[in-house]
């Protein structure tokens, strides 16, 4: 049987039906709608296509939004001050500053300055401590966007084996850590799964990752997941974005992707999902500093 594609694309519209349902509710009962602010500092092509898609996603939903943009040349103060002034503006429900950010620029004291309360990213200090005690005020985008494909889709996680690749801060490393949760009540998206974690220090990538019940890329590397590195039957999520000729094309190899029983493609699997989960994080921000 060929394998089914686990759409991101379609089902990001649909979650984002849902939060544009409930915008308008919020909207009704007189509160402000929701709002995102969006810093890109300088020219990156790449960054400014990321930035484009969020922007249009807040249109869709109802989410009002602000966009900041900064010469590549911005110094730190500069850039910490628009945070201060964005942080303190009741009308900002969420703050995400587009990475990556010039070499002056030291990213840490950045993401540190952004209000946790409106960090829609997840990607400050107090919110991954809140995130790693199982008491999340926010679920970062990409691992969450791996989480609701893969529920919605009702792909079971509970002791299931996954085996990721890449251990970054923004994908790898919550991702690992939200899959081998308990699922409570504060924690919904606990995947209850046993996990492995690979990199470039693992010995023998192929036999650790055809261990996966599920197997998830996120790299960097085009086509690193080649057929051997997969379990027949396993399921496959492709978070890898790689530009080859003007073409976007993930992590895995297309030959290994048809051994799987489900698969995320990219484009179009875990991206859109990615942008849905940033609009959910943005209005859960709304609901909780507004009512
Ligand atoms: P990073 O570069 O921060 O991390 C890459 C990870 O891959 C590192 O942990 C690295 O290991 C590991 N790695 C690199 N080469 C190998 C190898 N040969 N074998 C095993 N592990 C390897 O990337 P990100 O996590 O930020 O992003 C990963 C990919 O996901 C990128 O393509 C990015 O564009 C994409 N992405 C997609 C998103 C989406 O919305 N779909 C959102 C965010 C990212 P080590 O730690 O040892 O260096």
């Amino acid at each position: 049987m060929p394998p089914l594609k686990l759409d991101g694309k379609l089902l990001a519209q649909t979650i984002r039906t849902e939060i544009a349902a409930k915008v308008k509710e919020q909207t009704d009962s007189g509160l402000p709608a929701p709002g995102l602010a969006v810093i890109l500092v300088g020219d990156e092509p790449a960054s400014r296509v990321y930035v484009r898609n969020k922007i249009k996603a807040c249109d869709d939903v109802g989410i009002r939004h602000t966009l900041v943009e900064l010469p590549a040349t911005v110094s730190q103060r500069e850039l910490l001050d628009k945070i201060g002034e964005l942080n303190c503006d009741p009308l900002v429900h969420g703050l995400l500053v587009q990475l990556p950010l010039p070499k002056q620029i030291d990213n840490k004291e950045i993401i540190d300055a952004i209000d946790p309360e409106i960090d829609v990213d997840c990607f400050h200090p107090e919110n991954v401590g809140l995130l790693v005690a199982g008491n999340p005020r926010f679920y970062p985008c990409t691992p969450h966007g791996c989480m609701q494909i893969l529920e919605r889709n009702r792909i079971e996680t509970a002791g299931k084996e996954v085996v990721i690749v890449g251990r970054s801060n923004i994908v790898g490393k919550p991702l690992a850590l939200m899959l081998a949760q308990k699922k409570t009540i504060w924690n919904p998206a606990g995947g209850d799964a046993t996990v492995t974690i690979a990199h470039t220090g693992t010995k023998n990538l192929a036999e650790v990752c055809r261990r996966a019940d599920i197997l998830i890329a996120a790299v960097g590397k085009a086509r690193l997941i080649l057929p051997e590195m997969v379990k027949p039957g396993a399921v496959i999520l492709d978070v890898g974005i790689n530009s080859e000729g003007g073409k976007i094309v993930g992590d895995v190899h297309e030959e290994a992707m048809q051994l799987a029983s489900a698969y995320a493609p990219v484009p179009g699997g875990i991206g859109p999902m990615t942008i849905a989960m940033l609009l959910e994080n943005t209005l859960k921000a709304a609901v909780a500093l507004d009512g």
